[in-house]
């Protein structure tokens, strides 16, 4: 108990200290946000169309798993199929750990997967999927295996913990699952990444020689940019930095370079150095790290108490049917921790961005850029206040342009005009 109030207060210390609330400084009342200044009323239409047709499918898919892992965990249902499953091999803790770890992960999957069909034939339908459904099966089985496999080596790791140490599991837990997240997060993109995507170093040229000169530039010297086959798979326009360390990667989307103007990838990557110089990946890491220490101190809170334990048909945590309440209990941990993070991520996405435009000094080609990625991507240009809040991990594009406009006003450069006609 006292540990957990460490760790909760540790890790509010941490992100109200570490999170750039005010990236830039204020400015007046600061530019309008309103789509109509830089995007047509048919460009509006048809985001507005879009996430009409994709919202019902996706939100039913995510609050059906949820529901699915509540029904299994909450109730005795969960401890019998993973009794039932583990049954013909007889029923030790580590087949009731794999197989029933299998069976509670795949009924989730399964259950959602006609949602995930409607929202991905919705997404072909609006020309951002390039996939077929042989493809797109393909997809989902690799992250459920992904997943697969992460899952299950934490329910081994926490169930033999409880068979080794009844009195402390919780304590090695939490540094075990803080140590693990480290180690995902340095080597995810070596790893993991490649299992969806296959890299490219960028082709030697004119744009590659000037981002890299400009890395150079920001301090943050970048040995290569690498180029993700993200075209196999959507014609959205993306970038990223992932791992930390000498795993650290700046990866833009062959779409972006094939659909953007050269000055629009060179703020896009100006952006990504924005990530790679204020560590924000390996920031981020550490955040999880002591999420992750506190979420084991809160199941081993959860899990003392008896009323849960006999919902979930099970006497104490160490039956390893109780793999069911641990998955409902994470399921539920991670929803309510869902509005934090991004709350988090918003700002430091407007810190990126701030980044970027003080290392090109361009905020014209930064408002074409914002622009083209929102029509291109077919972002929500005015989402309810509710679904941002939950959701967005990024500000909005009308709201990006706007920063890019304060920042031309405290800079004294032109602010740019806008795009609609
Ligand atoms: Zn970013």
């Amino acid at each position: 108990m006292v540990t957990l109030a460490v760790l909760v207060v540790g890790l509010a210390v941490a992100v109200l200290l570490g999170t750039p609330w005010r990236p830039l400084a204020a400015v007046g009342d600061g530019a309008a946000v309103d789509p109509a200044i830089d995007f047509t009323a048919a460009q509006m239409a048809r985001e507005d169309a879009y996430h009409s047709a994709v919202r019902p499918p996706a939100y039913a898919s995510l609050v059906l798993s949820i529901a699915v892992a509540l029904l299994l965990g909450l109730s005795p249902l969960g401890a019998r199929l993973i009794g039932a499953v583990a049954a013909p091999l007889g029923g030790g803790w580590g087949w009731r750990v794999l197989l029933g770890g299998i069976a509670v992960t795949a009924v989730g999957r399964l259950v959602a997967l006609p949602l995930d069909a409607w929202a991905e034939s919705v997404r072909r339908r609006y020309g951002l999927s390039t996939q077929t459904w042989g493809t797109w099966l393909v997809d989902v089985g690799k992250a459920y295996g992904v997943g697969l496999v992460i899952t299950l080596i934490v329910l081994f790791g926490l169930f033999a913990l409880v068979r080794w140490s009844p009195q402390w599991w919780w304590a090695w837990g939490a540094v075990a699952g803080a140590l693990l997240v480290v180690v995902v997060s340095f080597a995810y993109p070596v790893v993991i990444e490649p299992v969806f995507n296959k890299f490219t170093s960028m082709e030697s040229g004119p744009l590659r020689t000037s981002l890299l000169e400009m890395a150079d530039r920001d301090g943050v010297p970048a040995r290569d940019v690498l180029v993700a086959d993200a075209s196999r798979r959507t014609t959205a326009l993306n970038a990223y930095v992932s791992g930390f360390g000498a795993t650290r990667r700046i990866v833009v989307y062959d779409t972006l370079l094939d659909k953007a103007e050269p000055a629009e990838v060179r703020l896009v990557v100006a952006h990504e150095l924005g990530h790679a110089k204020n560590r924000d990946v390996l920031w981020g890491t550490l955040l999880g790290a002591l999420g992750i220490a506190t979420v084991v101190c809160v199941l081993a809170f959860a899990l003392k108490s008896d009323w849960l334990l006999r919902r979930a048909g099970v006497d104490s945590i160490g039956d390893a049917r109780a793999i069911a309440l641990v998955l409902a209990l994470v399921a539920v941990i991670v929803a309510l921790s869902g509005p934090v993070q991004v709350l988090v991520s918003r700002r430091v996405e407007t810190r990126a961005d701030v980044h970027a435009l003080e290392l090109t000094r361009d905020p014209t080609t930064f408002v074409e850029m914002q622009r083209r990625l929102s029509v291109t991507n077919l972002s929500d240009l005015d989402p309810p206040a509710l679904v941002f809040g939950l959701f967005s991990t990024h500000p909005t594009g009308p709201q990006r342009i706007a920063l890019a406009r304060d920042w031309a006003r405290l800079r004294g450069v032109a602010p740019p005009p806008g795009l609609a006609p």
